[in-house]
């Protein structure tokens, strides 16, 4: 039984988009060309769900790529975030909510005693690097293949051919000058790693501790803490991107769940609660060297707004343990719901999870890197996409990304969901 839905109102509005905007939208997964089919456009959101311009209803598991973990438009959220606007929306001058923020940041991340705000999670990496590489005094990054840290150039590399290959542009304008100090390894792959750190002195070794932007592809044992005494042979520092697993996954992210510390971490998307925000931090001893503490320099109009820091703040004192419990029996309840319904329709998939995140391989086994994602059945993940919307599901419409269930979701979303996997397994 497939469901119809109206997309006038969405068709419309693409059209006049697609005159405007590149390719209709201001970011590229946005348009869903992946799964083969137009854009839809939101017209407002509740808790687990959105509406569409046409009226039509989705249980989301995109909220907005992370940043909502209490769901949309949470009550407390809304509240701050317009107490804040009536003082006034930006001064270009400190205010007493960032010093609160910077406070729950570092209670929660032992690594990170101080930390700088930035606007996008893009910045903030950049910054990190920036800062890795004035305190080593060398230039060459470590990256793994399929990691995401934001557009900035010199990580829009991919591998070339071989093990610990010189990055080459990941895209047009981006030039081979920003790549060719960027390394590229598979992730999970230790001997490759090691490979790289005897050729290369490297300020830095980066990685999503848990990539979620290949889909979830979580380190194999050990992997992390090779990481870690890799860096330190090498005399890099390590740098974990977090902006998607930090207050997600546990209050203090990976670093907490594995314990291995990074030498400088990444934040974004959940520290903001939905609004630009994000920030980079680690020891005093490193981040003294920003400016105008030190002379590395970075700054921005927007950093520590207080619209995005009262939001951030709000969502961070929110999430005690019990909601990291409620959310992890969430996500597994997803996970082994999508299992039993993909082999209720004998479809071979791979759920991968951690608290917070999952990602739906259709594979027979779960990649361990990024060339194992490629290999996916991306033809059949997008079908299943469309089946699901069709359904009122949104997933995230791109085989490469995690889904994002939140606080919000609730049983009966998760039933509602199930049957319409159910269905759309069917269907494949
Ligand atoms: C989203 C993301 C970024 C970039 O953050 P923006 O705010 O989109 O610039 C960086 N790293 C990871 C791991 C991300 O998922």
């Amino acid at each position: 039984m497939s469901v119809s839905i109206t997309d006038t109102k969405s068709a419309e509005l693409y059209a006049r988009a697609l005159q405007r905007l590149p390719g209709g939208v201001n970011s590229p997964v946005r348009a869903m060309r992946a799964i083969g089919r137009d854009p839809i456009f939101i017209d407002r959101a509740e808790g687990a769900e959105i509406v569409d311009v046409d009226g039509n209803r989705y249980v989301d598991y995109v909220c907005s790529w992370g940043p909502l973990i209490h769901g949309h438009a949470h009550p407390e959220i809304v509240d701050a975030v317009i107490t804040a606007t009536r003082r006034g929306t930006s001064y270009g001058a400190p205010t007493a909510g960032e010093v609160d923020l910077a406070d729950e940041v570092a209670r929660r991340f032992p690594s990170v005693e101080m930390l700088r705000m930035t606007s996008s999670g893009t910045e903030a990496s950049m910054s990190a690097i920036r800062l890795a590489r004035a305190v080593t005094g060398r230039t060459t990054l470590l990256k793994f293949a399929g990691a995401y840290h934001g557009h900035v150039d010199g990580l829009l590399a991919q591998a070339g051919s071989g093990l610990a290959t010189a990055g080459i542009p990941a895209s047009p304008g981006v030039p081979e000058s920003a790549t060719h100090e960027t390394v590229i390894v598979p992730w999970n792959d230790g001997e490759a790693v090691a490979k790289a750190c005897a050729e290369h002195e490297l300020a830095a070794i980066l990685a999503e501790p848990y990539p979620a932007n290949m889909g979830l592809v979580p380190p194999v044992e050990g992997f992390l803490e090779l990481l870690r005494n890799k860096a330190d042979e090498n005399g890099a520092l390590l740098v974990f991107d977090e902006v998607i697993t930090g207050f997600r996954v546990a209050a203090g992210g990976v670093q907490e769940r594995a314990g291995v510390a990074a030498d400088l971490t990444v934040m974004g998307k959940v520290i903001g609660g939905g609004l630009p925000a994000a920030a980079y931090g680690g020891s005093r001893a490193l981040m003294d060297n920003i400016a105008p503490a030190g002379d590395v320099y970075q700054a921005g109009t927007l950093s520590g707004n207080p619209l995005a820091v009262a939001a951030g703040l709000a969502t961070l004192r929110m999430l005690d343990d019990a909601a990291y419990v409620r959310l992890s029996a969430t996500t597994e309840a997803l996970a082994s719901g999508l299992r039993d319904a993909a082999a209720g329709a004998g479809v071979p998939v791979a759920v991968t999870t951690v608290p917070g995140l999952l990602t739906i391989f259709f594979a027979e086994t779960a990649p361990r890197d990024y060339a194992g994602a490629q290999a996916c059945d991306h033809e059949a993940y997008a079908a299943f996409c469309r089946g699901l919307l069709a359904r009122g599901v949104y997933p995230p419409p791109s085989q490469y990304e995690a889904w994002f269930p939140s606080l919000a979701h609730t049983s009966e979303h998760l039933d509602l969901t199930l049957d319409a996997a159910h269905a759309a397994f069917a269907e494949l």
